[in-house]
């Protein structure tokens, strides 16, 4: 699938800490993408296990309720891979454990997109406090890019023993929340991605629907479209284009193979997602303990 003139994407892998964090976040998008026969795979970094308040309920039961949730969203979709990684839920850092795991996966599946939160995403105004889970698995996403992923001798045990030779995407998307950033139209697909969202009845009821939509409709407003999703769309080394000033790079330009060159970005942004108007609304309408 043609993304736009610079971008073709046969592959793209979601990186997210809990099941269920995609289909609040890039559903659509990934609805979208796969009717259009781009494979996806899912790669959930933990195992979901933290998330009720039920006290009759216990984490090994809820871990496998998730995962079949999780499961039978992706199926809806048309997610081809679903890997769970199967970290503790709410005890997750971007460990060298965690990173190895991560990158292996992107060896093996060799998304040519990778999309994730925006690790930088902390607060918002609205009174949410992002899980520490979904700033670390963003974390993991970015450092997979450069390095882990990418680079022969990082965890080279990964290239000699198992035979994962390094691997770089060619796009990252960071979720912006409907907070500027490309706007993927998801029309057709909105249907989907609730449908899908739904499944997720440990952690939401029915109500969830609305302010997903609303979400949605607000983000897709300001492309013109009826629903839509957004990301910073980040271009892994891409050579500045040549009307706009030469930028320092981080290495010299010899080095620039390793992941030196920096990609200019669609949207020029000076901070991280603001307040995402979803958050409180998310947090609302979510039956169990987690926000999203
Ligand atoms: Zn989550």
């Amino acid at each position: 699938m043609r993304f736009n003139k610079d971008l073709e994407i046969k592959r793209a892998m979601v990186i997210y800490a809990h099941p269920d964090d995609a289909e609040f976040s890039v559903a659509g998008t990934v609805a979208k993408w796969a009717k259009a026969g781009v494979e996806i795979t899912y790669c959930m970094v933990t195992n979901g296990a933290s998330g009720s308040q039920d006290p009759d309920m216990t984490r090994e039961k809820l871990r496998d309720m998730r995962y079949a949730e999780q499961r039978e969203a992706a199926k809806v979709l048309g997610v081809k891979h679903v890997v769970f990684l199967g970290y503790e839920d709410g005890y997750l850092y971007p460990t060298l454990e965690v990173r190895k795991d991560v990158a292996r996966q992107v060896r093996i599946h060799k998304p040519d997109v990778i999309l994730a939160m925006d690790p930088r995403f902390r607060v918002a105004d609205e009174g949410y406090i992002n899980h520490p889970d979904h700033i670390a698995a963003g974390e993991v996403a970015l450092r997979t890019i450069n390095p882990d992923a990418s680079t022969r001798q990082m965890f080279p045990e990964l290239w000699r023993d198992e035979k994962l030779e390094p691997h770089k995407p060619k796009a990252l998307f960071l979720e912006t929340f409907g907070d500027g950033g490309t706007v993927v139209d998801i029309s057709d697909t909105m249907a989907t991605k609730i449908r899908a969202l739904l499944l997720h009845r440990s952690q939401l009821g029915p109500e969830a629907e609305g302010f997903v939509r609303d979400w949605n409709k607000r983000t897709g407003k300001s492309a013109g479209y009826k629903f839509g999703e957004s990301f910073q769309v980040i271009m892994i080394d891409r050579p500045p284009a040549a009307e706009t000033k030469p930028r320092r790079r981080a290495r010299p330009a010899g080095a620039a193979s390793k992941g030196g060159a920096r990609a200019r970005r669609s949207v020029p942004r000076t901070s991280r997602p603001r307040a995402p108007a979803a958050a409180a609304a998310r947090r609302s309408g979510v039956r169990g303990r987690r926000s999203r």
